[in-house]
């Protein structure tokens, strides 16, 4: 068999750099094809050249020019430049599927590019489906084309889901670590600097997904990530407490019968599950040892203690403008905090009010969404 062909968008991040363990252990079955990043030039040439990629991709236009007027990538790799780059390199030819693992919302359109070209997707980047699901699943479904989910609790329940009908499934459990500050007085979290906030306890993770996991908006995320990936509404989506981030989640079936997926706390299981499925191949990561003791534990969420996941439940139940306006606050608001220009316990206040000012808005085109999420971001600001 020909090994896949991958276009990596986000190359130079955290997922983008557990994606290039397993590219180098299986190149036989995977090859580079396309590179991008924002502005880490220096980096992406250097996966360029150690992967030998024939396109790359700038989306900072001060970034590409000084990458071009330093020859910083071989003349053999072509670059693709500015924002436009993003699309441009998400939709050559000579590309089986395109990972999606750019921060935030950036990744939209490229995404609908990649899969009306016809490309399969592995989804790390899940801001996209928050903002716009039932656009991209829909182009997905048009298409014919696979949108396999590399966030780990998807990963978790899209392999726990093959082989049973629908018709068995009853809901889905997400499991959730509880974030940096599962453990502290909660009267002490305006105080937290963002650099307590960026330091997970079980996963290694970039800036912004660790803080939402600290506020646990990113299971707010997830939910509605999962509500657009498994067709679900709120009620039948559920989170559960799970300190060692083992368990990546379950599913219940109408019996009883619960099913979860197991691994350590490493993103290269899900994203290799994604990259040879339906094949498998040793993975790159040591899994779980039985010879050693093991405790999991799961716990209710307690009431109250996590607000932003509160507004995503109610964002999922009000409908996809809310979802949508729910993610641009977030956005907004963690950079902010990571910028030191807002508190911790401020971020669930700027999401409440900008879903209070135009969650309820009526959009009936990914036009009009883009429109409110915009709206959103100068609202929050
Ligand atoms: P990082 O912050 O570590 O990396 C982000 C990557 O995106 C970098 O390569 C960055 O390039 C690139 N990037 C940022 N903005 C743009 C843009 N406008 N155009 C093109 N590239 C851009 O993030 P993570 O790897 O942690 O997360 C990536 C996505 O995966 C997020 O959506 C996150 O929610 C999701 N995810 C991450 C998990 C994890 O374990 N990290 C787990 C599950 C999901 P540059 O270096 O130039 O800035
Ligand atoms: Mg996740």
């Amino acid at each position: 068999d020909e090994p896949r062909r991958v276009i990596l968008l986000g190359a130079t991040g955290s997922i983008g750099e557990s994606t290039l363990r397993i590219l180098r252990a299986h190149p036989d079955k995977l090859q580079l094809v396309g590179v991008a990043a924002s502005s880490s030039a220096a980096e992406l040439a250097a996966i360029v050249r150690e992967f030998g990629v024939p396109h790359a991709a700038l989306t900072n236009d001060e970034a590409a020019n000084s990458a071009v007027r330093d020859g910083l990538f071989p003349p053999e790799c072509e670059l693709h430049c500015g924002e436009a780059g993003l699309t441009s390199i998400a939709t050559v030819p000579e590309a089986d599927m395109v990972l999606v693992a750019v921060v935030g919302t950036a990744a939209l359109q490229p995404t609908l590019a990649a899969i009306e070209a016809g490309r399969d997707i592995v989804l790390a980047s899940k801001e996209i489906l928050v903002l716009g699901g039932a656009f991209v699943m829909e182009a997905a479904r048009r298409a014919g084309v696979r949108l396999l989910p590399a966030d780990s609790e998807h990963n978790a329940i899209f392999q726990c889901l093959e082989g049973h009908p629908e018709r068995h499934l009853d809901k889905l459990i997400l499991t959730a670590s509880g974030g940096r500050f599962r453990d502290r007085d909660p009267a002490t979290l305006g105080e937290v600097t963002p650099e307590e906030a960026t330091d997970h306890p079980n996963w290694s993770m970039g800036p912004k997904i660790t803080v939402d996991s600290a506020t646990m908006a990113n299971k707010g995320l997830e939910l509605i990530e999962a509500r657009w990936l498994f067709d679900l509404p709120a009620d039948r989506l559920e989170v559960v407490l799970h300190r060692q981030s083992i368990v990546h989640s379950f599913v219940q079936y109408v019996d009883g019968s619960i099913l979860g997926q197991l691994c350590p706390p490493s993103m290269t299981f899900a994203i290799q599950h994604c990259l040879l499925h339906p094949e498998r191949a040793p993975g790159v990561d040591e899994t779980l040892d039985f010879s050693q003791a093991l405790t999991l534990d799961f716990a209710p969420v307690p009431a109250g203690r996590y607000p932003c996941l509160d507004l995503a439940y109610e964002a999922l139940r009000s409908g996809p403008v809310a979802m949508a306006v729910f993610n641009a606050a977030n956005e907004v608001a963690v950079a902010d905090f990571l910028a030191r220009k807002i508190g911790f316990l401020e971020i669930p206040k700027v999401i409440r009010r900008v879903l209070e000012q135009c969650g309820d808005r009526f959009a009936d085109s990914l036009g009009d969404l883009l429109g409110i999420d915009g709206e959103a971001r100068r609202l929050a600001r």
